[in-house]
């Protein structure tokens, strides 16, 4: 399976301070700092980068330069001043929610006809949408509906929704993602609660036993 690079790239350029690749394993962010990191497009090393008090960009908010002539000032009062610590602390990057896109929901969203889950079961909603369609002894498949039905049946899953999986970012979000976060995770609050949730969980686990496995 390949992924598609251009939204592992966009993990990167959706960070305030990022740069420019020097190649899939090398980063240089606005501060001018490069950033190695583990595997090709592996954002990890370089958010904890954008976290961390090295990244001057982050913490500052200013251009290099400007960084660059106070920067022995900085130096300073970082090592034996707390309280400019904390200051800095609070002025981190603000960044954008990444949602959850290790392999395992990597393979869960490749594998998933759906676009969300979390709600009604598909079939259960296409019942309720389409009794005649539908009856008793019918069972459910999306190929079984019409472009217009497909869109209402996609709504409807949408509306009973609670997680959301994005084909683009190859990520999968809370249906209420705050969309910005000062977590270090790079994941907002409520996407956090995803972690816990027991039935994305055991979606996840029905992709990973069964790599044909369809909703
Ligand atoms: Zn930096
Ligand atoms: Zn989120």
């Amino acid at each position: 399976m390949s992924l598609p690079y251009d939204s592992r790239q966009s993990r990167f350029t959706s960070f305030p301070n990022f740069q420019k690749f020097i190649d899939t394993k090398t980063v240089v962010c606005k501060y001018g700092m490069t950033i190695s990191l583990s595997a090709a497009y592996q954002v990890s090393n370089f958010q904890r980068h954008s976290q961390s008090n090295n990244c001057r960009y982050c913490t500052n908010n200013q251009p290099s330069i400007k960084a660059f002539f106070s920067k022995s000032n900085l130096e300073e009062n970082n090592d034996d001043n707390n309280q400019t610590n904390n200051e800095k602390n609070s002025k981190r990057c603000t960044l954008m929610c990444q949602g959850f896109n290790d392999s395992d929901y990597v393979n869960y969203i490749i594998s998933s006809p759906a676009s969300f889950g979390g709600g009604k079961k598909p079939e259960v909603v296409a019942k309720e949408l389409f009794p005649e369609k539908f009856s008793e002894n019918v069972s459910f498949s999306r190929k079984k509906l019409g472009n217009k039905e497909r869109r209402e049946f996609e709504k409807a899953l949408e509306f009973e929704a609670t997680w959301r999986l994005d084909i683009e970012a190859l990520a999968v979000y809370h249906m209420q993602c705050e969309t910005k976060t000062n977590n270090i995770s790079a994941i907002c609050n409520k996407c956090e609660q995803l972690k816990s949730n027991k039935r994305l969980n055991e979606a996840l686990k029905a992709v990973s036993f069964n790599p044909n496995f369809m909703l």
